[in-house]
């Protein structure tokens, strides 16, 4: 489970290095956000490509194919996407155009989006009133959402009413149980926990487990790639502290 990787590649490298060390690779969810913010948008989806890959759009997704438009961006993620527009190869804008906002795994038992199911491109899983609208909305027992770039669980609220979410670390492993789950891998490429590792998760389908891990990678590469395609020095900093 991937999400926001924002067209860096040494980010995505080390992720799949990684997942594959650990497992054998069925399948590689996307869950958004593919483009936007880094250097290499067509790059990314080359090697993507290479998996039996499943994916959903984000908002700099549709943005960079056109289909909406920048202005609810900030100066700089605009500029960005902009940038990264102009340099998708044809296959890669199409690519992009195709993906669907939902997605259901059968096999998974989930459902995957980059936002909400209530707001698939843009909304924040930010508050309870959110994740209740999700938990609504759910026909399987889990979804994954991307977006905030911040690796959350949220835990269907029991008779209580109360809604339990933490943010789970590096390795910790989460057993899928009775109870409905809304999980987030956190971000590949931009992650924004104060911590500068590219985050993902693994979902083990037979052990029922959710595994989510950090992975280091060549920060300076991308941002080496970054300041010779003359991207915001903003956003090439923020990579490096990870918010
Ligand atoms: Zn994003």
């Amino acid at each position: 489970m991937l999400s926001d990787i924002h067209a860096n590649l040494a980010a995505l490298e080390a992720v799949l290095k990684h997942a594959e060390a650990r497992k054998g690779l069925d399948l590689v969810w996307s869950l958004g956000d593919f483009v936007g913010y880094g250097p290499q948008p067509n790059e990314i989806l080359e090697l993507l490509r290479r998996y039996p890959l499943a994916g959903v759009a984000g908002n700099h997704d549709r943005a960079a194919t056109g289909a909406i438009d920048r202005s609810e961006f900030n100066d700089d993620a605009a500029i960005a996407n902009a940038w990264n527009a102009r340099r998708l190869s044809e296959e890669s804008t199409a690519f992009l155009r195709d993906l669907p906002e939902v997605l259901l795994d059968p096999a998974a038992r989930a459902v995957c989006c980059h936002g909400s199911l209530r707001f698939p491109i843009w909304e924040y899983m930010y508050s309870d009133e959110a994740a209740v609208a999700q938990f609504e909305r759910m026909s399987t027992p889990y979804s994954f959402v991307g977006h905030t770039h911040v690796p959350l669980v949220i835990e269907e609220p029991d008779a209580s009413g109360e809604i339990d979410a933490f943010q789970p670390e590096d390795g910790e492993l989460v057993q899928l149980g009775e109870r409905r789950l809304i999980l987030n891998p956190g971000s590949v490429g931009q992650p924004r926990d104060h911590d500068s590792r590219a985050a993902y998760a693994l979902l083990d389908t037979e052990a029922r487990t959710v595994t989510f891990s950090r992975v280091p990678y060549a920060i300076e590469k991308t941002q080496m790639l970054m300041r010779e395609a003359g991207l915001p020095p903003r956003l090439i900093a923020r990579l490096r502290v990870g918010r």
